[in-house]
């Protein structure tokens, strides 16, 4: 059973992931094979605390891989840039204490482990066979490609990937994450589970 007070931290949590979508990666990730659930892009943790439901559940843990300088959309000038989130100091976004207050407000600091990082870097360090991998990076084509061909390979036989943002139609939003969904799915070493809403799930056959 997902943990219902770290679902319900998640939904009031900051940030970017519908309830319906959480949930959905919650559930994937408690029916993914053994091992540790892995999310490239944390943010301030909304969804890290989706994953962290599940990892409670399964007495593992989620690690999260971020630089926390946010993402081309988060930076001055674009369309999701929150001011309050530069740190003054140096003149750049920072992620890292927003993150932190949620994690520790929800009461989620045992079952996550946070990584600053560029998530190429940690990928090449990585050995460890993965449960469930979640992909909510950057949405560049650049990013959005390197970061399934870096991680996808340290899934587990069986183990899932998730993608979120996938938008097959441009008018609900950029085409990366749905690009990087085609590349996995055309290679054939995938099968698709149901997902929801932006959300793709697919399971690693080979
Ligand atoms: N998963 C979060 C939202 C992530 S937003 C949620 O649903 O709540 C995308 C994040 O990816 C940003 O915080 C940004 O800093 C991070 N990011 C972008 N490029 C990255 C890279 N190369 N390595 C690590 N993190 C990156
Ligand atoms: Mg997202």
């Amino acid at each position: 059973m997902l943990d219902s007070g770290l679902l319900a931290a998640a939904a009031a949590a900051t940030g970017f992931m519908p309830a319906d979508e959480g949930r959905a990666l919650a559930e994937a990730a408690l029916g993914a094979p053994a091992g540790p659930i892995l999310e490239v892009g944390s943010y301030l943790g909304k969804s890290t605390l989706y994953l962290a439901a599940a990892a409670r559940a399964r007495g593992g843990k989620v690690v999260t891989v971020d630089h926390h300088r946010g993402s081309e959309e988060h930076q001055p000038g674009w369309e999701y840039h929150d001011p309050g989130l530069v740190d003054p100091a140096i003149g750049l976004i920072d992620t890292l204490p927003g993150f932190r207050r949620t994690i520790a407000a929800a009461g989620a600091e045992d079952v996550v482990v946070a990584v600053v990082a560029r998530a190429e870097d940690l990928a090449g360090l990585w050995t460890a066979p993965l449960a469930l991998l979640f992909l909510d990076g950057s949405h560049t084509d650049e990013s959005a490609q390197r970061d399934l061909a870096s991680w996808a390979p340290h899934l587990a036989a069986g183990g899932i990937l998730a993608i979120h943002d996938v938008f097959p139609d441009p008018a609900d939003g950029g085409q990366a994450p749905y690009r990087a969904y085609r590349t996995a799915l055309d290679s054939g070493d995938w099968t698709e589970l149901s997902g929801q809403g932006s959300l793709r799930l697919l399971r690693r056959d080979r």
